[in-house]
Parts: C-alpha cells; structure tokens; sequence
C-alpha cells in the first residue's frame, strides 16, 4: 500500500485544509458501520480525534477485493488511501472514496460486545476496556482531557507553581476519610513488637505509611516559600460509600495561596470554575452538543448560566436558617451544627438561590483541625462552593496562622504532634496568612458533562469491589 501521510478525521472535517482536497489521502481508525449493497459501501470510520466519523466510500466492482472487505465489519481496524472529496450525501462536507484499504485487525461480529449501538451506561462500565471506543466516552475523555488542560493554563496564567506532593504518606493528619495502606510486609507473616503490635520499623519506610487523602498539608509547606501553587494529582479514600458521588480513587486540584485571606479565595474558587467551564464551552462544542443530545438537555444553557452569574455567598449559619424556614421536608434533619447533607445543598442551590453558592464560616466541630478560627470561638473560617445537580464541588478555608491556636487544636483533637511537627514548624518560623481549597476533579467533570454517576467521567473507576481494568 502506497505511503501517505496519515490525516487525523480531526483535521479533515474540522482544520479543513483546501490543499487536501481531490488529492490522496490517508486515514486510520475503527470502523462504527458499514452499510451498502453489492455496488457501493459506505463505512463510518471513526479515530477517536472528534465525535463525528468520516465517510468511506467504496466502488464495490473497482476495488475487486470482497474478501477483504467481508472482513471490514464494526470493530475493525482499517487504514485507508484514497481520494478526499465533497460529500454528495447530507450530514458531511467531505468523503474519501476508498482506492485501497489494509486491515489492521479484524472484530468477529459474533464476539465484538459494541456490535450494537445503545448499550447502558451499567453494562459499558462492565466492559471498560472497550467503552473508550463509545461516542459517549470518546466525548467525555475529550472533554476530560481539555479540562485538564485548562487548569494548567489557568495557573500558568496567574503565575502559579505545580507543586508535585506526594502519593505515599506518612502522616494521617488531614482526617479526610479512612486510608488505604501501603506496606511491603509479609502478610502471612506479620512481623510484632515485644507488646504485640505490628512492628512497622520493619516495614519499608521504616514506618506506618498510607496513600494521600489530600496533598494539602505538604501543598501549604510550598505556598509558604513559593506564594501560590497548586497540586493536581489522584487521592486515595476507603470509603465504603457506595454513592454516585464517591470514588476509592479521584483527582484533587488544590491551590494554595500565601497573603490569600476567605474573600481572596473565594473570589479565585469563583474565577476559576468560571474559567474552565468557559474553556470547554469553547473548545469542545461537538461533544458538549452530543452529550446534551443524549443526557441532559439543559446541560449548555447550565453551562452558560453558571459562567454568567455571581456566586451568592452567605455564612453557613445564614443557611441553616433558610434551611429550617423552608418548610422542606429532609431525610436528615437540620439544626445549627449538623454537617450538610448533599440534599441541603442542592436545595440551598436549586430551589432558594437557583445559582451556585459559596457558604462559610462553619461550625468548627464539624471542620478540619487547621482552619482559621474565628474570634466567636465557635466557627472556623471554612468555605464550601456548592454547584447545582452535585451539591460540594469544593472544600476549603483559610488556615490558622498562629502557632500557639493551631496546636491547641491539634492537642484538643488527639492529633499526635509526631505527626505533624514539621507542619507546625510553618507557623514558628515565618508564618503568613494564607489560604486555599480543593477540586475534586470527576465533580467538575460530573456538571460539565452533564452524567449522572461518577463512575462514567474516569476511565477507570476505583470503587468498592471494583478494580479489574
Ligand atoms: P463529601 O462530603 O462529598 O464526601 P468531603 O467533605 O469528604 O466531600 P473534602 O475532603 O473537602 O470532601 O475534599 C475536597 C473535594 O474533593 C470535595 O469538595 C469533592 O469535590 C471531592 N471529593 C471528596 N471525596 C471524594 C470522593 N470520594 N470521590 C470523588 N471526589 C471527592
Ligand atoms: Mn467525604
């Protein structure tokens, strides 16, 4: 087969390259359908660099090889050389009309589980090493993958660092949520001190060690020399809740800002989530207008309509008020104190405010050890950013400052101070004000994509039982 230059279905439908037209090209990908009759197939050749497939065309009789092209069935892998012309047919600009094909890989259309179209979102998750081939998740991986993106560009903008903290962790300060341990012991063959502990000085890093919750603390070690950064890595929760919220492995965005105080952040979580839904209505309209077109039918306007409205913000005793005035009926109760529920949330969003929310100032009991305490002795200077459709999609606070206040917390709250020394040490020698939160990444992904479960927006879901691909 004659040597061309492989065109990306990207460029051929979207770049439009009038050079390209009436001459050879060539093109690579699976095929989603062939139809036809003894005269002329057509083949939808998709490549996975747009939603959209690129039609071949081939003269049954010129070309002279139906073995082969008995082999071209939904699944298969082909290269194609060809002439790229003006589509005669509606529904696409260009087509190639086929003058040799080579099959890379065949797909016995007795086997090949994605034969038919339509399958359930259940039944893709079963076969997750197959799903990335769906409209639907060639979409969300797109999208995925601009969003991604996006973030970066964001902070480059802003003159923020990308500070890599760690995966494996010593310290189980942050409270986030139950760890998963790492350890290279022998299980068979624990290895026990004289008092008939688990003797982890004998285990690789000579002591306890977990996969992080957060790379938080380590993220305020950097925002403490750097001013601003931000970390952007997967984090590790064994939390059996089987929600389709959750995930046993998600990716955090956490920015951590030096001289930042509540507003300052507040005002940046806001800036951002602006930001990066503007980029994906942007950059990736094809596949947004598809997943509307399947799931959500209101998912560009919700878009839109977040880009363009203020955030309301109001304190968190604000909102149990509205809360216990609304005559709502709640599975769990409410009264000053409780943590929210994801049903509180979204009513605050959905049905009071009808716009994304920015609640702080939380009860401090219900809070993490190292948000700045405010003067009532009573709340702490946290802020959660709720959006509609996923209640929290961020968490976060100023961070307590002052030495002598931090540690009275962490004594108050039975943190060992082995733990987090080198923590504290931040706010003995130089301490500064500062500030920051945390994305959850499949959340944003969630409301840009408009799916219902968290499972369906990573590629390959950690949950409970569930670790195959
Ligand atoms: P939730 O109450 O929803 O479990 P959280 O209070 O435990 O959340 P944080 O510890 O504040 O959450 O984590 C910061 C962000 O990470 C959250 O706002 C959310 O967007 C995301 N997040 C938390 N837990 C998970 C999880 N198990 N799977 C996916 N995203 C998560
Ligand atoms: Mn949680």
């Amino acid at each position: 087969m004659e040597q061309l230059k492989r065109q990306k279905v990207y460029d051929l439908l979207k770049v439009k390259d009038e050079t390209l037209l009436n001459g050879q090209v060539n093109v690579k990908g699976w095929v989603r359908t062939k139809r036809g009759n003894k005269n002329v197939a057509f083949i939808a050749l998709n490549d996975g660099s747009i939603i959209h497939n690129i039609q071949v065309v081939v003269d049954v009789q010129s070309f002279g090889n139906d073995e082969l092209l008995k082999k071209v069935t939904t699944g298969s892998c082909i290269s194609v050389n060809g002439k790229l012309v003006e589509s005669k047919g509606s529904g696409q600009a260009v087509e190639i009309l086929a003058e040799e094909i080579q099959l890379y890989g065949t797909a016995d259309a007795e086997t090949y589980p994605l034969q038919k179209k339509g399958h359930s979102l259940e039944f893709l998750r079963e076969i997750a090493h197959l799903r990335p081939r769906t409209n639907t998740f060639g979409a969300i991986f797109r999208i995925r993958h601009a969003l991604s993106f996006a973030i970066h560009r964001f902070f480059n903008e802003l003159g923020f660092y990308y500070l890599h903290t760690p995966i494996i962790t010593g310290s189980d300060a942050e409270g986030a949520g139950a760890m998963f341990r790492v350890t290279t012991l022998d299980l068979h063959n624990v290895p026990h001190t004289p008092e008939g502990k688990i003797d982890f000085t004998q285990d690789f890093f000579g002591k306890e060690t977990n996969l992080t919750v957060s790379g938080q603390l380590e993220g305020e070690l950097g925002a403490l020399a750097l001013s601003n950064i931000y970390t952007f890595g997967p984090t590790f929760r064994a939390e059996n809740s089987n929600t389709s919220r959750h995930l046993a492995e998600f990716w955090m965005i956490e920015p951590e800002m030096a001289f930042y105080d509540i507003h300052d952040n507040q005002d940046l979580a806001e800036d951002f989530l602006k930001y990066l839904i503007k980029y994906v209505l942007e950059n990736c309209p094809d596949d947004l207008e598809f997943l509307q077109k399947m799931y959500d039918n209101e998912l560009i306007s919700r878009l839109q309509f977040v880009t363009e409205n203020t955030f309301e913000r109001l304190s968190y005793t604000k909102a149990i008020e509205i809360l216990e005035q609304s005559g709502q009926k709640f599975e769990f109760p409410v009264s000053w104190g409780v943590d929210l529920q994801s049903e509180h949330e979204r009513y605050l969003v959905e049905k009071h405010f009808k716009k994304p929310v920015i609640l702080t100032d939380y009860p401090r009991e219900i809070k993490a050890f190292y948000m700045k305490q405010n003067d009532d002795g009573k709340t702490v200077r946290a802020m959660d950013v709720l959006f509609p459709k996923i209640g929290e999609i961020i968490g976060g606070s100023q961070r307590e400052e002052v030495y002598e206040k931090l540690l009275a917390r962490i004594r108050e709250m039975d943190i060992p101070e082995k733990d987090v020394w080198w923590y504290l040490e931040t706010r003995k020698f130089g301490t500064a004000p500062h500030s920051g939160f945390g994305l959850g990444f499949e959340r944003l992904m969630l409301f840009i994509t408009g799916m219902g479960n968290i499972r369906d927006v990573i590629p390959f879901p950690r949950t409970p039982f569930n670790a195959e691909f």
